[in-house]
């Protein structure tokens, strides 16, 4: 257990369907990181904060349309009793600035964060406005509800807290670390279905193999996503070559 609690990331995802959580969180990297207390999750039923004797949580969209719009008054006042003052407080929306490593490493290295899932055809923007909410995307398709969402970023931030990945993993040689995508992987057996591994990665050379897996990432990453690759990190003026990644010895 982790004793000192202050150290806890905590994550507090307000929602409609509270019993989705842990769901996949509960397992593998993460369950064990919070089964030991490296982070800590409590979802809270929206629901919970609805003040009508029909606990009614949504209504119709003002100036009409299809579907139901969460409602302000019921969602500030859930925000409100999460005490996450201390936390940022985003809002999972496909309106919302897509999500980055960059934007995970920054949320892991802080406190937590409140999360709101949005469910129907979103949440009225008042509650979004008032109490300043981040509003941030997974990627450009539409979910049911921002629960999986939420279940996205939380992974993508507790396996960047200190112990959750250990030694053997590190989180500074994987894709969108250094602006590239990662180089392919391989391991045994050596010959698959006639296809060999190629001969760099089996030479010994650490200092060959990480340039071929610089070259391989460069590579990649140029033609698979050329908005990555316009927009990475330049190597220093000075004429030096991008630093080829690091080689983990012992795994
Ligand atoms: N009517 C909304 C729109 O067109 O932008 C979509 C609402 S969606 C059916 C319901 C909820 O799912 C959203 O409020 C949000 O919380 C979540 N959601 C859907 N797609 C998402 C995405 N790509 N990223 C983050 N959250 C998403």
């Amino acid at each position: 257990m982790t004793s000192d609690t202050s150290k806890t990331w905590r994550a507090t995802v307000l929602t409609l369907f509270p019993e989705m959580f842990p769901g996949p969180l509960g397992i593998s990297l993460a369950g064990r990181a919070l089964a030991s207390g490296v982070w800590a999750l409590e979802a809270r039923d929206i629901r919970a904060s609805a003040a009508d004797r029909h606990r009614s949580v949504d209504d119709t969209p003002a100036g009409g349309g299809p579907g139901m719009v969460l409602r302000a008054d019921v969602l500030a006042a859930a925000i409100d009793a999460a005490d996450a003052q201390d936390r940022p407080k985003l809002v999972m929306s496909p309106r919302g600035r897509p999500l980055t490593q960059a934007r995970v490493a920054e949320l892991a290295a802080g406190p937590g964060a409140l999360i709101v899932c949005g469910r129907f055809e979103g949440i009225d923007q008042r509650v979004i406005d008032a109490r300043a909410l981040e509003e941030v995307s997974i990627g450009d398709y539409v979910l049911s509800g921002g629960e999986i969402a939420a279940m996205t970023l939380i992974d993508a931030c507790v396996r960047l807290l200190p112990g959750v990945m250990g030694k053997l993993s590190s989180a500074t040689d994987e894709s969108f670390s250094d602006g590239l995508l990662e180089y392919p992987q391989y391991t045994r057996p050596q010959l698959f279905e006639d296809r060999q591994i190629p001969d760099i990665l089996l030479s010994g050379d650490h200092a060959k193999v990480a340039r071929w897996r610089l070259a391989e990432a460069e590579a990649l990453t140029q033609s698979r996503r050329p908005d990555l690759w316009a927009a990475r990190p330049k190597p220093p003026e000075s004429g030096k070559k991008r630093k080829p990644p690091k080689i983990a010895t012992d795994g």
